[in-house]
This record gives structure tokens, C-alpha cells and sequence, in this order.
């Protein structure tokens, strides 16, 4: 008895699949469970949004080696990272007082200290509200490169202005 043969076209299709489905470890799969679920209940999955409310999510997702990352843990939950609910927290809390506020530079100030003190006492402490990140990336004078924005180079950094809808990612080490 022999199996009955299967058309390249057939295996093709299996592979895809096995990509998507199979080819994920069990933690993976548990984190794109969760994803889906977020999703379905209309949860913004920007990776600053989940880090906020879901921070077990991501902390589970970045635990996955080799590096996997939200992006394609988002991809794989069959969502498009662009076209992703999105939630942008419009202040920031000092560390040292508890104060939220848009951005901290000139409150720091008042404290007697500044921005690379501050950083350095807390390390990856935000100084400007993502909100504010946002805008300030999106200008871009004389429609040439926009300045460098103040934020850890593997996160992507979401527009809800001027109905800008893209996702500027930044691969990790560029
Ligand atoms: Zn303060």
C-alpha cells in the first residue's frame, strides 16, 4: 500500500500552515491565545498599550528564545502590526514624587536635578508621555528626516495624529 501522493502545490500549502500553527512553541502559542483574546475584546495592542495593561503578556513574550518579539507574535496571531488598535498614554509619572505629568524635564527642575540624573537613577524611566513622543516624531522639518525621538530604539512609536495611521519600527540594533 502506498500513500497517496501529494502535489507540490498541496505541500506548499501544508508547510504555510505548519508555519503559522504548528511550527509555534507551546508558549507561543499560549501568548498568540492571548492576543486573540485581547483582540476580540477590542483591547489596543500597541506594544506601549499592552505594557501598560498587560504587562505579564509581554514580559512572557520577550521570554521566548531565540527572540521573538511582540511584532511577530502579533503576526503570527494573524493581525497586522499597522493596522493594530492604538492606545498612547498622554503623561508620564515622576518617580520621585508620583506626579504624572506630560513630560518631566522642566519639572525635574523643581526636584533640583535634570534629565540625565534622573535616567541614571532609573534607568528606562520615561521623561515625555508617549503622546507627546508621538507628535514630536511625526514633525519632520522641511519634509526631510525627522529628528531622533527620545525613545528605546526597539520600540515602535505609533501616530493617532492627523489621521496617521502608520507604525514607525525601528529593527532592533538599526
Ligand atoms: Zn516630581
Amino acid at each position: 500500500m502506498s500513500r497517496p501522493a501529494r502535489s507540490a502545490e498541496a505541500r506548499a500549502t501544508l508547510t504555510k500552515v505548519a508555519r503559522r500553527t504548528d511550527a509555534l512553541s507551546p508558549a507561543q502559542r499560549k501568548v498568540v491565545a492571548q492576543i486573540a483574546r485581547l483582540q476580540a475584546r477590542g483591547e489596543p495592542l500597541n506594544l506601549t498599550a499592552v505594557k501598560r495593561r498587560h504587562p505579564a503578556l509581554l514580559e512572557a513574550t520577550y521570554a521566548i528564545v531565540p527572540f521573538w518579539g511582540w511584532k511577530r507574535a502579533i503576526e503570527a496571531a494573524g493581525l497586522e502590526y499597522a493596522r493594530l488598535k492604538v492606545s498612547l498614554a498622554s503623561a508620564v509619572e515622576c518617580r520621585l514624587c508620583g506626579r504624572e505629568l506630560g513630560a518631566l524635564p522642566i519639572h525635574l527642575a523643581a526636584h533640583g536635578t535634570s534629565v540625565e540624573p534622573y535616567v541614571t537613577e532609573y534607568p528606562g524611566a520615561e521623561i515625555v508621555c508617549e503622546e507627546l513622543r508621538a507628535r514630536y516624531f511625526m514633525r519632520s522639518p522641511d519634509g526631510g528626516r525627522a529628528r531622533r525621538p527620545p525613545v528605546p530604539h526597539w520600540e515602535p512609536l505609533w501616530s493617532a495624529f492627523g489621521g496617521g495611521r502608520g507604525v514607525i519600527h525601528r529593527a532592533a540594533g538599526s
